[in-house]
């Protein structure tokens, strides 16, 4: 895809947003995560040279790796995400690239996660995965005992907790979307009113489901295949 696309893609989004905020009343910022993982190397090329300052995310650790490592020779201050499922094993490309993981969703992969960071003298923002459609394929805490999985993770001394992710239904059904985006906006004020404000970022909506995210909070949408799509 060349930038001419690209832009016209986001310019496209960007109206939608502005339309959905309107529509809602929201004055705050939302933040657009271009997903590249559907994307050849070329097309995240052409995206770079708009410089439109946005992060891109990847969902596979190697390709995490692999793209990052490519892209810092051309181009500095690149940030990327990890949104995938992180095996232990791999946690040390994430740790490595990752400026922001999405994904964290176990206790486990939380202290992996830790521990290399340790390494690396860093200190690694994330985001808690909530699995808010409770489906057994996707990853995610369960919502119900998200206090205390908040308060075993933000004792972790590397571990930065930004806020909360949660990917919606895969479904014709928008009311069951709606349910579970409401869900994880619920958690995200709980968690705040508690704490006195430790998470800022509320990580809803993909292409298909971004107004139904905004509608119920969302700050931080993760679009892949109506950006920066399949080429
Ligand atoms: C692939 C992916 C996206 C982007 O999905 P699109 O529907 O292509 O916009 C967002 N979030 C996660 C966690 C993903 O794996």
């Amino acid at each position: 895809m060349d930038r001419n696309e690209i832009l016209t893609r986001y310019n496209s989004i960007l109206d939608n947003v502005r339309k959905i905020k309107q529509k809602y009343n929201i004055d705050y910022d939302i933040n657009i995560v271009a997903v590249s993982k559907y994307s050849s190397i070329e097309t995240i090329k052409e995206f770079l040279s708009l410089d439109l300052d946005l992060p891109l995310a990847e969902s596979k650790a190697q390709s995490l790796r692999d793209r990052a490592a490519e892209i810092s020779n051309i181009k500095n201050n690149v940030k990327w995400h990890f949104i995938g499922r992180i095996q232990s094993n791999k946690v040390k490309y994430i740790v490595r690239y990752a400026d922001l993981i999405q994904s964290v969703d176990s206790i486990e992969i939380a202290e992996c996660v830790n521990k290399e960071a340790v390494k690396n003298n860093k200190i690694q923002d994330i985001l808690l995965q909530f699995n808010i459609s409770d489906e057994e394929q996707k990853g995610g805490f369960s919502i119900n005992n998200y206090i205390d999985v908040y308060n075993t993770i933000t004792q972790f001394s590397n571990i930065s907790i930004k806020g909360l992710m949660g990917i919606g239904r895969d479904t014709e059904d928008l009311s069951i979307i709606e349910n579970e985006f409401e869900t994880l906006n619920k958690i995200y004020k709980d968690i705040n009113s508690k704490y006195n404000n430790p998470l800022s970022i509320l990580s809803m909506g993909m292409s298909s489901d971004y107004e139904l995210a905004i509608k119920h909070g969302s700050n931080m949408l993760r679009i892949g295949s109506s950006f920066l799509g399949y080429s």
